[in-house]
């Protein structure tokens, strides 16, 4: 019997801290993990999951026009938000409980409180309650960030999209990554006027050039504002002063589709949700002034600006562990930190934000900690997928990224997907691998396309096995598919 209370404590009970308590309680380790909001953490409560139903809600309504051309008499009329609000939640707490099951059949102790660190065996939990522990993992996540301006707080983060009250007519969205796309998506198919600034030249920096390229004509296309090179200069409450009401919107996102909307009520007062840090702004619109010269007015303002590492105030550095850019503590490919009993996995790593890598540096962790394996964590080759409409899901380099790498063979098709073209909508559908000239191993695939997403989770085997274009072109083709199209390019687009 060691002298800690634990073997093992964990600090945050999202996908990587659950994870990794339960792995290390099979083990027959004695395992405590602190939630200081609620288990299931960003993926579960505020993330992947609600975002993946509202994906899905939104699709409706492109869905019945579909069923048009196809010849069903089908009509669509208003969403009611509040009672998809109501079923989301109801679905997100169902989760939550299946998180909390699971440790209980773990027997894994849960504590509901915030815990901070005040020794390198020891946590203490708001309450004052200390307890010691041989190992600490702290899997406290990540939060979304605001620019650094004035009166930023009036924007809205991704925390606070799933429980407005009602849906906005109009939301600017700064900054083009995962989480503005999809949001941009979401909310454009839910009838809300859409309008994007980045400011950057082009949506989803670090993607394949051409995908990018392609998601972001769909996105016009379904009538999303696009600005480039724009930011934002000023942005107050719209009725703090003169600003002008310019009504929200160019034209170009007037091809948008419009819905019947319920009455409107009150904006939401988002000031009691703790994990977002959002002033109330009580029912008032947002002006914005922007670096293009624009003045407008918008519902609400969502900065889709990137994470940070949730590293303050948890006594990190006081027990001597080092941080680095953004709070993000350091660890080794073991997620050992500096101080040797306490390792840190996910998110609060800022190695690759992904749900299932955290998963999978938990995983690493206990077979290392508590398994006695030499298990580093595996960050090479990761699929992920951007749930825009259409999707666009990548593993492995970019065109660009093995272009400076090596000599590369790039192979490309671009097609009507079939079920569209039949009903006369521009959709287009990119596939793209990009291949070692030498070896001829397929270094990068991306796709863009309708389940994009399901695609690369597949072929992201082949890539991370290092198959090679001819070992692909062996496998016998599956028709009449989309996918399809990845194992009969015979042709190569271009070589660099
Ligand atoms: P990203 O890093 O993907 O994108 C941030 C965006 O904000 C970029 O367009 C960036 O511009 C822009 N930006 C940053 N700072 C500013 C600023 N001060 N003013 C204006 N624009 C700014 O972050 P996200 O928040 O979208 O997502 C965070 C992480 O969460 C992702 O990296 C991803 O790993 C994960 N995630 C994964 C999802 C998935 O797997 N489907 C879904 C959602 C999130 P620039 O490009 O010029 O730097």
């Amino acid at each position: 019997m060691s002298d800690f209370d634990y073997d093992l404590f964990v600090i945050g009970g999202g996908s990587g801290g659950v994870r990794a308590a339960r792995t290390a309680a099979a083990t027959g380790a004695r395992v405590a993990l602190a939630e200081e909001s609620r288990l299931g953490g960003t993926c579960v409560i505020r993330g992947c999951v609600p975002k993946k139903i509202m994906v899905f809600a939104s699709g409706f309504h492109r869905e019945v026009e579909n069923a048009r051309g196809f010849g069903w008499d089908a009509q669509i009329k208003g969403f009611d938000w509040t009672g998809f609000r109501g079923n989301l939640h109801d679905e997100l707490d169902r989760l939550e409980g299946v998180y909390r099951k699971m440790l209980d059949a773990s027997d894994v102790e849960i504590f509901d409180a915030r815990a901070r660190l005040t020794g390198p065996h020891e946590v203490t939990m708001a309450d004052g309650t200390a307890v010691s522990a041989k190992h600490i993992l702290v899997a406290t996540g990540g939060s979304p960030v605001r620019p650094d301006m004035a009166q930023a707080d009036l924007g809205l983060v991704s925390n606070d999209m799933f429980l407005l009250d009602r849906l906005p007519e109009t939301l600017l969205i700064v900054g083009g990554g995962y989480i503005g796309c999809e949001f941009a998506c979401i909310m454009a198919g839910l009838g809300v006027k859409v309008t994007m600034y980045l400011r950057g030249g082009q949506i989803l920096n670090g993607f394949d050039d051409e995908c990018r390229g392609l998601v972001a004509e769909m996105m016009r296309d379904h009538g999303i504002d696009i600005h480039s090179g724009t930011t934002i200069m000023d942005m107050d409450r719209a009725d703090a002063g003169e600003h002008l009401p310019t009504g929200g919107q160019s034209d170009a996102a007037m091809g948008a589709p419009r819905m019947e909307r319920p009455e409107p009520h009150p904006q939401p007062d988002l000031a009691d949700n703790p994990k977002s840090g959002t002033r109330a702004h009580a029912g008032c619109p947002i002006w914005v002034k922007a670096t293009n010269g624009r003045e407008q007015v918008f519902d609400h303002v969502l900065f889709a600006t990137g994470r940070r590492p949730n590293t303050a105030d948890l006594g990190l550095e006081d027990v001597g562990i080092e941080l680095g850019r953004k709070g993000k503590v350091k660890v080794d490919a073991y997620s050992q930190t500096s101080v040797p009993s306490v390792y840190a996995i996910g998110d609060v790593t800022d190695r690759v934000q992904l749900t299932p890598v955290a998963i999978r540096d938990a995983m690493a962790f206990t077979r290392t900690v508590f398994l006695g394996e030499d298990c580093p964590v595996d960050h090479e080759l990761v699929p992920s997928a951007v749930f825009t409409q259409p999707e666009l899901g990548t593993v492995g380099m970019t065109e660009e990224q093995a272009r400076d790498d090596r000599e590369i063979v790039v192979y490309c098709a671009s097609f009507r997907p079939m079920r569209t073209a039949f009903i006369d909508r521009p959709d287009r559908t990119l596939m793209k691998l990009v291949v070692c000239k030498e070896t001829r191993v397929v270094m990068g695939a991306h796709l863009v396309s309708e389940n994009a997403g399901e695609m690369i989770q597949l072929i992201g085997i082949a890539v991370k096995n290092g198959l090679t274009k001819e070992q692909f072109d062996a496998t016998c083709a599956v028709h009449p598919t989309a996918a399809e199209e990845l194992v009969t390019m015979s042709q190569p687009v271009r070589a660099g």
